[in-house]
């Protein structure tokens, strides 16, 4: 079946476009549902914002905005910040100095065949799939942070995101239990990056055939055999994952050689 929406995409690439998509809808959507951050909330943004702004492999005009927002979070002696400050930092005050985040969504690899579908959580997975792979392959990307001795420092600053603010309760609190579960053994930055391609493949394996689904874009184990097939193995009759090739195959998909600029803002 022909994909209703077109704009012409690879499955075998990341795409920029969707990955400042997201940053626009969680940095002016997602949070303007919190009027004000504080407490655990604004502690995991203030995370969120630094592990972005150290690792996200983007346009200078985009990581520069980020750092600049990181510098004005950690440089406020406040406990209290106001949403519209930090959206008036975004939209206005940066401008002049040419740091700019496009407000316009644009899904390409995250495009889905109806409005409601894939789109900004596609973008979110997709996001920290690449930050992972940034901290396993930057290794002193997060030096002075007081994140670098930490390989969870990702997945914990994603795992505290979801909680607090992903629009998705019930999605938060599935990934809860799933980090309960498993992230403490989590040891090195490229088992980071295991994992959450393991317990994104336990989310799509608990999510095919549901209304979550689109069905342009079923729920699959990924990669597929066609994307990786080094991957996939077989042992007495049995599918096993490859999981060093898995590793290699992440960081080659989701590094940032491999992230296009096409029908970007
Ligand atoms: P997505 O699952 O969003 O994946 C995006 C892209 O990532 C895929 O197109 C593929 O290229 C790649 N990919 C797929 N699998 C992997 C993998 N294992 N490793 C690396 N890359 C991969 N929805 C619910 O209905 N219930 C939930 O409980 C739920 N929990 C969620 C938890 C989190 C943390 C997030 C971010 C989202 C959750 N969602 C949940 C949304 C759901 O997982 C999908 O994001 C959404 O349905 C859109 O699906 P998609 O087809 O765009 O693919």
């Amino acid at each position: 079946r022909k994909l209703p929406v077109s704009l012409i995409f690879s499955r075998s690439k990341v795409y920029m476009a969707d990955l400042e998509s997201g940053l626009h809808y969680l940095l002016r959507v997602e949070l303007a549902t919190h009027q004000t951050l504080e407490g655990e909330e604004l502690k995991t943004f203030k995370d969120f914002v630094t592990v972005v702004a150290k690792l996200f492999p983007g346009r200078q005009s985009v990581v520069k905005l980020l750092e600049t927002l990181l510098e004005w979070l950690v440089s406020l002696p406040l406990e209290k910040i106001p949403f519209d400050a930090i959206l008036d930092l975004v939209n206005n005050r940066m401008r002049i100095s040419g740091m700019f985040l496009s407000d316009q969504l644009q899904w390409v690899g995250c495009q889905g065949s109806r409005v409601g579908l894939r789109g900004y959580p596609c973008s979110l997975w997709t996001l920290f799939h690449v930050l992972t792979v940034q901290a396993a392959s930057r290794p002193d990307a997060l030096a002075n942070t007081g994140l670098e001795e930490n390989p969870k420092a990702v997945l914990q600053t994603m795992r505290k995101y979801i909680v607090n603010f992903f629009g998705c309760q019930e999605c938060g609190k599935h990934f809860e239990e799933m980090a309960v579960a498993s992230l403490p053994q989590v040891k090195s930055v490229d088992q980071a990056v295991l994992w959450l391609w393991r317990k994104h493949n336990q989310v799509n394996g608990r999510l095919a055939g549901t209304m979550s689904e689109d069905p342009h874009f079923p729920k699959t184990q990924w990669p597929s055999p066609d994307l990786c097939p080094i991957c996939h193995e077989e042992q007495d009759g049995i599918h096993v994952w490859n999981e060093d090739k898995v590793l290699m195959f992440l960081k080659q998909h989701y590094g940032a050689a491999n992230i296009s600029p096409k029908h970007m803002y």
